[in-house]
């Protein structure tokens, strides 16, 4: 039986499960992987702090889509059925990669280290003769016109053509893993969206997602470097809709970051954040704690330390730095004496503390992004198979696709889920 020939495009970790997918379920496939980079893998190294968040340990499902602000029913129906995180975690586990759960349910190797992760498929492509063209970038693709004489010399009709800055090949099957176009210099540069558009599908406009912002007000530039780690953070986007997310946060010499704000920002990937049209986050330092409860606390603390002065009073309850900003706001006196402080004044600073407290973003960090948000629309592609609805052995998935999770946490799971699915389904094809 004639070999079938499989191009994937990008070695990233979607690119790369594809592969091992398509080795698991047949072994009657010619692969060639095509990298423009000479390194290995860039982003899946760098993810989780070079440690490699490979998947979660959330187990309910539901919860689980939850974490995709795009495309969570498009990965619900059946690719996370597939290859759940559970599906994930024994997979690896059964590639002689001891993993383990931390505290906040990500899932890492136990070694801490991404590279382990990485020689699962080194190990996998080199038993299996996996051509791996490194260097070798795409600059286009097209659709099969006729027979066509290619690099081999031999004339022969394939449903792809493939043009890269060294050759050119033909193949049945293309799989488009070039990410998104965030982190460019690891080699994400949007280079699939020209493909995938090629092809005829449409893109809808992309956004940076998982991005930290500037803020107009100096006050954070002070307490750089204090964090909440339970804090809420909500805002109001153009179409009047509320979104709030609660991770932990932490206040830069620009402005603000951490989970909390990236989760916030994926749901603002379409907004303008500029100094001409900024947009507002209102923070409640602590998601536990309420305005009243916030208030009885304050009062409670000034009655029992009523000579004491305002702001070592509230030093009991809140990071140094922070209460000179605070009292700043509040535009009170550090200095004044407990019992000196007005109602007014005490209910002041009980609403700064749950979601008073403000500030104006005028700018996403540039080139900060970790994820590129929207991409092929979902509704243009099978998600049973992840094959292209316009185009017969074409097949996306992950990041170039319009998919994106709440924070990174949930990202790499769902690479390797709809690519798992994607080489199943090529390999199931004759
Ligand atoms: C700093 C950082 C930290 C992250 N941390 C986490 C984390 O902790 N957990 C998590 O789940 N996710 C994390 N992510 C997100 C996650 O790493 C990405 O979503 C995921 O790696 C994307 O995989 P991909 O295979 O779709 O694309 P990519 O990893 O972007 O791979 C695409 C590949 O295609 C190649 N390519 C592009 N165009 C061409 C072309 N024309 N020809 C040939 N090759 C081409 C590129 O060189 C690249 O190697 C993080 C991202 C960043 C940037």
């Amino acid at each position: 039986m004639q070999k079938k020939v499989v191009a994937i495009i990008g070695w990233g970790a979607a690119g790369m499960m594809t592969a091992a997918s398509l080795l698991t379920h047949e072994t009657n496939a010619e692969i060639h992987i095509f990298e423009k980079n000479s390194k290995l893998w860039a982003k899946v190294l760098i993810s989780g702090g070079g440690r490699c968040n490979v998947t979660t340990w959330l187990r309910d499902k539901k919860t689980l889509l939850t974490k995709y602000i795009h495309g969570s029913k498009f990965l619900g129906s059946h690719a996370l059925k597939v290859f759940s995180p559970k599906k994930c975690f024994d997979w690896f586990q059964g590639q002689w990669v001891p993993l383990k759960v931390e505290d906040d349910l990500r899932v890492f190797p136990v070694s801490n280290d991404g590279k382990d992760i990485v020689w699962v498929f080194e190990k996998l492509f080199h038993q299996h003769h996996v051509d791996i063209h490194f260097n070798e970038g795409v600059d286009s693709i097209s659709l099969r016109h006729g027979p066509i004489v290619c690099n081999d010399g031999c004339p022969r009709e394939k449903n792809f053509l493939i043009v890269t800055n060294k050759s050119m090949y033909q193949a049945d099957y293309l799989v488009v893993t070039t990410g998104g176009n965030a982190y460019a210099h690891t080699g994400s540069t949007g280079d699939g969206y020209s493909f995938a558009a090629t092809c005829g599908h449409t893109i809808t406009p992309l956004g940076p997602s998982l991005n930290s912002f500037l803020s107009k007000e100096s006050w954070p530039e002070n307490i750089s470097g204090v964090s909440f780690p339970q804090a809420s953070v909500s805002t109001t986007l153009s179409d009047g809709t509320v979104k709030k997310e609660t991770w932990p946060i932490l206040f830069t010499h620009f402005g603000i970051t951490w989970p909390a704000i990236f989760a916030l920002s994926a749901h603002m990937s379409q907004e303008k954040v500029s100094k001409k049209e900024p947009a507002t986050i209102c923070i409640n330092i602590d998601a536990h704690k309420s305005f009243e409860q916030r208030e009885k606390e304050i009062f409670s603390l000034m009655q029992q330390h009523e000579k004491k002065e305002l702001k070592t009073v509230l030093w009991l309850l809140l990071p140094k730095r922070f209460v000179e900003t605070l009292l700043h706001i509040a535009d009170i006196s550090p200095i004044v004496q407990a019992a000196h402080v007005s109602k007014e004044q005490r209910k002041q600073l009980a609403h700064l503390l749950s979601w008073k407290l403000s500030l104006t973003l005028i700018a996403r960090r540039p080139g900060d992004e970790f994820v590129t948000s929207w991409g092929v629309s979902l509704d243009e592609v099978n998600p049973s198979t992840m094959e292209s609805q316009r185009c017969s052995g074409l097949y996306f998935a992950w990041e170039i696709l319009n998919i994106d999770g709440v924070t990174w946490w949930f990202n790499l799971q769902s690479s390797w889920a709809t690519w798992w699915v994607a080489g199943k389904s090529i390999a199931k094809n004759n």
